[in-house]
C-alpha cells in the first residue's frame, strides 16, 4: 500500500475494509467496496434510490430520487460520524463519502456487477439498472477532472414520429399549440415525418414551421411507412432505390415550400437493420434516431463494444446513432441517467401519446430544463455537436461521434486534431474532408485520425465522412409506387386524423355511464 502514494486514485474492489486503513495519508481519492450489513426489511420489488443535495455529487443527479429495479442481495453501510452519506437504495444508505487527513474515499455496499462474457456494463448503467455501475463512474470523472475530454452542453428535443404536413394539426398535435407551449415553456420539437405523405403541404401548416425553426424541425421517417421498412432484408441496390425515392420526396418538399428536413433516420416502427447503414451514409443521410432498446433487437448478431448505450452516439462504420425513449409521465429516469452520461435527450411518442393534452409536453421538458442549461435543437444540431474536444496550447483534438460535425475555433488555437472514437468502428475506415466558411467542396486529400489540420481562430470548420453523400439520389433508378404502400398509408392517417373524434366520443360515453 506504500506505493499508493505515488498515485492519484486506488480503485479496491476486495470487500477488506482494512485496506481503506492501510491506505496512507495524503491527497489520495480512493473507491472502496465494503461487504455492508443486511439491509432491515428488504423489499423484494424495486425501490427508489435518493441521491444526496450536497454538492460533491453531480448536478445532474443532486437531490433526484430515481426508481431502481429489485437487487435482492444487496447490503446496507454502516456510516461511520462524518460521512457523508451520496445515495440511499430505499431507505438503506449504499454510497457515502468519507473524508480524513487529506484522504477521500467513495465507499459503496454495491459491488460491480458481474458481466457474462460480451456484456456490455450497459445494462447495469440504465434507467432502470444503476447503482452498481454508476458511482464508479462519477468517481472515476472525479479523478479524470480538469484532464479529462470537454463535452457537449446538454442537448434535448422532443420527437414525434409520423405528423406531415397535410393540415395544421395531426391526430392529437395542434402545431400552432404545440409551438405556443414549445416558446412559453422552452422545448423543441422534432416531427419525423413519412416521405410518402409530402405529396400536399397545408399553407398555414408550412408557414408555422417556416417561422419557427428553433420551436419546430423535420426529420425523415422511413419512406413509405411499412412495417420494418429498414429493418427487412434487401439487397444493396434494394436499400439505395428506396431511400433515394424517400430523399426525392423530401427534396420535393422543399422545394415546394422552402422548409428544409434534417437528413436524420427515425426507422418506422423502431426497425433498423444495419444492412441499410451503408446505403443511408453513401445517399447522405447523417444518422440515424433509435431507441438503444430497437438497435440491440434489430441487429442481434452485431457485436458491439464495451461502450454501448454510454457514449453520445453508438457508431457504426462512421455512422452515428443517436439514442431515444418513449416519451412518458414516467420518463423523468431515463432523462437523468442520459443527461449524467452526456448523451443526447430525445424522448419520443406518437401524437396519442398527448391525447390527455400537451401538458405532458412542458412537464416533461420541466424535468429536462431543472438540469441546466440545455441546447434544445433538431436532431441536425445535435449530430453536428456531437464531438469531444480536448484543449492543449494552440491545439485542439476532437473525437467525433457523428458523419458531418462543426466546430468553431476557439481563440489561440492553431491547429484540430481529430481522433478516433474507436480505431475499427469509426472515421479510420473511411477518413474524412473538410469544408471551410461554407466550401462543402471535399478536400483533395483525404485526411485520417491523428492528422493535423491548420485553422483560423473564429473560422468555422466542417469535418464530413469521407463517403456522407457520395451517391447522387437523383441518379439512383427511380422505384414504382407501391399500392399496398399507398392503401396503408392513407387509412393510417385516417385513422390518426379521427382518433381525436373517437376518443372524445368514447369519453362522453362514459361519463355519462357514470
Ligand atoms: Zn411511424
Amino acid at each position: 500500500m506504500a506505493k499508493c502514494t505515488q498515485a492519484n486514485a486506488v480503485i479496491s474492489l476486495s470487500g477488506d475494509d482494512q485496506v481503506v486503513q492501510r491506505i496512507p495519508a495524503g491527497e489520495l481519492k480512493c473507491f472502496h467496496v465494503t461487504k455492508g450489513v443486511a439491509r432491515a426489511n428488504p423489499s423484494s420489488g424495486g425501490e427508489r434510490v435518493r441521491f444526496a443535495d450536497g454538492n460533491y455529487v453531480d448536478k445532474r443527479l443532486r437531490g433526484r430520487t430515481i426508481w431502481h429495479k429489485p437487487l435482492p442481495n444487496l447490503s446496507a453501510l454502516r456510516p461511520e460520524p462524518g460521512d457523508e452519506v451520496l445515495a440511499w437504495y430505499g431507505v438503506s444508505p449504499v454510497w457515502a463519502l468519507r473524508q480524513s487527513s487529506g484522504l477521500s474515499v467513495n465507499i459503496v455496499s454495491v459491488p460491480l456487477p458481474k458481466l457474462a462474457d460480451g456484456q456490455p456494463p450497459f445494462d447495469y448503467l440504465n434507467s432502470e439498472s444503476f447503482i452498481q455501475v454508476l458511482p464508479l463512474l462519477h468517481f472515476l470523472r472525479q479523478v479524470t477532472a480538469g484532464s479529462d475530454w470537454t463535452r457537449p452542453p446538454l442537448r434535448a428535443c422532443l420527437m414525434f414520429d409520423d405528423p406531415n404536413l397535410h393540415w395544421t394539426s395531426y391526430g392529437f398535435l395542434p402545431y400552432q399549440e404545440v409551438a405556443r407551449q414549445a416558446k412559453s415553456c422552452g422545448f423543441h420539437v422534432a416531427f419525423a415525418t413519412i416521405p410518402f405523405d409530402t405529396w400536399f403541404s397545408h399553407r398555414r401548416a408550412v408557414n408555422l414551421f417556416r417561422d419557427n425553426p428553433e420551436l419546430l424541425s423535420l426529420l425523415i421517417h422511413g419512406n413509405d411507412h411499412l412495417r420494418s421498412e429498414l429493418g427487412r432484408p434487401r439487397t444493396p441496390e434494394g436499400h439505395l432505390r428506396m431511400l433515394a425515392q424517400g430523399l426525392r420526396r423530401v427534396a420535393r418538399l422543399e422545394r415546394t415550400t422552402g422548409l428544409c428536413v434534417a437528413r436524420v433516420m427515425a426507422p418506422p416502427h423502431g426497425a433498423y437493420a444495419d444492412a441499410a447503414l451503408a446505403a443511408m451514409l453513401a445517399l447522405g443521410f447523417e444518422g440515424v434516431c433509435i431507441s438503444t432498446g430497437s438497435l440491440r433487437n434489430w441487429n442481434p448478431h452485431r457485436q458491439w463494444s464495451a461502450a454501448f448505450g454510454l457514449e453520445m452516439a453508438e457508431m457504426m462504420e462512421g455512422f452515428p446513432v443517436l439514442p431515444r425513449f418513449r416519451l412518458s409521465a414516467s420518463c423523468e429516469a431515463q432523462i437523468i441517467i442520459s443527461a449524467f452520461l452526456d448523451r443526447p435527450i430525445i424522448p419520443v411518442g406518437h401524437h396519442d401519446t398527448v391525447a390527455d393534452g400537451l401538458e405532458l409536453l412542458s412537464r416533461v421538458a420541466e424535468v429536462i430544463n431543472s438540469l441546466g442549461d440545455v441546447s434544445w435543437g433538431s436532431c441536425e444540431m445535435m449530430l453536428h455537436s456531437n464531438y469531444l474536444k480536448f484543449r492543449g496550447d494552440a491545439t485542439l483534438w476532437v473525437k467525433s461521434y457523428s458523419s458531418r460535425i462543426l466546430v468553431t475555433v476557439p481563440p489561440g488555437v492553431t491547429t484540430i486534431v481529430l481522433e478516433n472514437p474507436d480505431k475499427e468502428d469509426g472515421f479510420g475506415v473511411a477518413g474524412f474532408r473538410i469544408a471551410k466558411g461554407g466550401d462543402s467542396a471535399p478536400h483533395p486529400t483525404r485526411l485520417t485520425a491523428g492528422e493535423p489540420i491548420s485553422v483560423k481562430p473564429g473560422e468555422t470548420v466542417e469535418l464530413v465522412s469521407q463517403i456522407l453523400g457520395n451517391v447522387d439520389y437523383r441518379r439512383v433508378k427511380p422505384r414504382m409506387l407501391s399500392v399496398w404502400a399507398f392503401s396503408r398509408r392513407i387509412l393510417c392517417e385516417g385513422r390518426d386524423r379521427l382518433a381525436p373524434l373517437i376518443y372524445r366520443v368514447r369519453k362522453r360515453r362514459v361519463h355519462n355511464a357514470g
